[in-house]
């Protein structure tokens, strides 16, 4: 079947962020984070990929996530980051998935539900600052106190989350820090491991993560090549693993005064070249794009004009006596190699570099690369 949008998939990019995040973590260990489907990058080849490149531990959000990773044959620890449900804590136990304390109640559900069902493997969460899932620093040694003495019950982790780590400097992330570390000289003991630093963290504070070997951090966005902000100092290091390509499916010349798409909010200036290109906001492409984005195509950039449809998205290659000679069927790149980088279309569409990497649908196929591939070759594979 051919599809008029795919992405690439680069698992060579894969492998070569995971090194560059080995090299700054030193003697910590890396917690794969690979949640909503691996950001967009799809859940078990990445997972796999990870695996045979020496991973040992992954986080997910969903139970589902986790069951699906067991399913495909990983074997690695894998910890739910999300908030789980008592109902859940049966399945986890069955799928070996360690689980986060991050509520007084869920520590009493854990209590409850191991010497039920099984050993149950526990990370514990406070909430320093972030002002989301965790159980307050104040409460947290009488919960784990609890848990620790409760058949069944093993307390791997000690964890927090930090609101501001790609800022550079940012205060707030040093009192978050100091309250975490404050409570691990009280109760580290208790504990195999702590885990605080992310993505941003690995670039903006090494201190967060580089003080001894029972240290881990929870790594998702720099593994497949993104922060949320690409300006950070070494965030060069990283190449971005998906690329968004669509195929033209009509070109045509239209008269000065033609106005294009819904709305009608693009008026064609004079005679124009315009390429109906197979992907929109149904496929992941944002709809905010409509008339301040931009594609690759032939190594140029071209502009998006008019709203950007559910499965189709027009873009002006210029004057017909001097635009490009281009075919239906032609790829053009809304990110990655030969367009736009991923950030840039980020700034436009006013987002976060995952979001769009998350937001790439269903209905659009992954082809997994081990290699970096032209633009021209994949035509061929097309
Ligand atoms: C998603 C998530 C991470 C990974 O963050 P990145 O910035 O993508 O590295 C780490 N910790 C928690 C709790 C998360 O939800």
């Amino acid at each position: 079947m051919l599809h008029p949008a795919f992405v690439e998939i680069h698992l060579g990019h894969l492998r070569h962020n995971l090194e560059q995040v080995r090299r700054r973590l030193g003697p910590a260990e890396p917690i794969a984070v690979v949640k909503a489907d691996a950001y967009g990058h799809g859940l078990v080849p990445v997972a796999r990929t990870l695996q045979e490149a020496g991973i040992r531990h992954f986080a997910v959000a969903r139970l589902s996530e986790a069951v699906e990773l067991r399913e495909a044959g990983i074997t690695g620890s894998i910890l739910l980051l999300g908030a789980a449900f008592p109902e859940d804590l049966a399945a986890c136990v069955a799928h070996e998935v360690e689980v986060t304390v991050s509520s007084p109640l869920l520590a009493e559900a854990v209590c409850a539900a191991a010497p039920r069902y099984g050993p149950l493997r526990v990370h514990v969460k406070v909430d320093t600052g972030m002002g989301r899932l965790g159980i307050w620093p104040e409460e947290a040694p009488e919960i784990i106190r609890r848990l620790e003495q409760t058949p069944g019950v093993t307390l791997v982790g000690l964890c927090t989350h930090l609101a501001t780590a790609e800022q550079p400097g940012d205060p707030f992330v040093q009192e978050q820090l100091e309250r975490f570390e404050q409570l691990w000289r009280q109760v580290g003991d208790a504990f195999a491991v702590r885990h605080v630093a992310n993505s941003g963290a690995l670039f903006t504070l090494p201190s967060s993560y580089w003080s001894d070997s029972r240290q881990q951090a929870r790594i998702g966005a720099a593994l497949y090549g993104y922060l949320p902000r690409p300006e950070l100092p070494g965030a060069d290091e990283l190449r971005p693993v998906m690329r968004f390509v669509a195929c033209i499916v009509q070109v045509r010349t239209v008269p000065p005064g033609t106005t294009i798409s819904y709305g009608r909010t693009w008026t064609a200036p004079g005679w124009r070249r315009i390429a109906v290109v197979g992907a929109g906001y149904g496929d992941g492409i944002p709809r905010r794009l409509s008339n301040r984005g931009q594609v690759g195509l032939h190594g140029h950039r071209f502009p998006i004009v008019g709203a950007v449809c559910m499965d189709m998205t027009m873009i002006d290659l210029g004057d017909p006596e001097t635009a490009p000679d281009v075919q239906e069927g032609e790829p053009v790149v809304f990110f990655g190699e030969g367009g736009p980088s991923i950030a840039e279309v980020a700034r436009w569409a006013e987002t976060i570099p995952y979001e769009l990497s998350c937001a790439a649908a269903r209905r659009v196929p992954r082809r997994y690369q081990e290699q970096r591939q032209s633009v021209s070759s994949s035509v061929e594979n097309f």
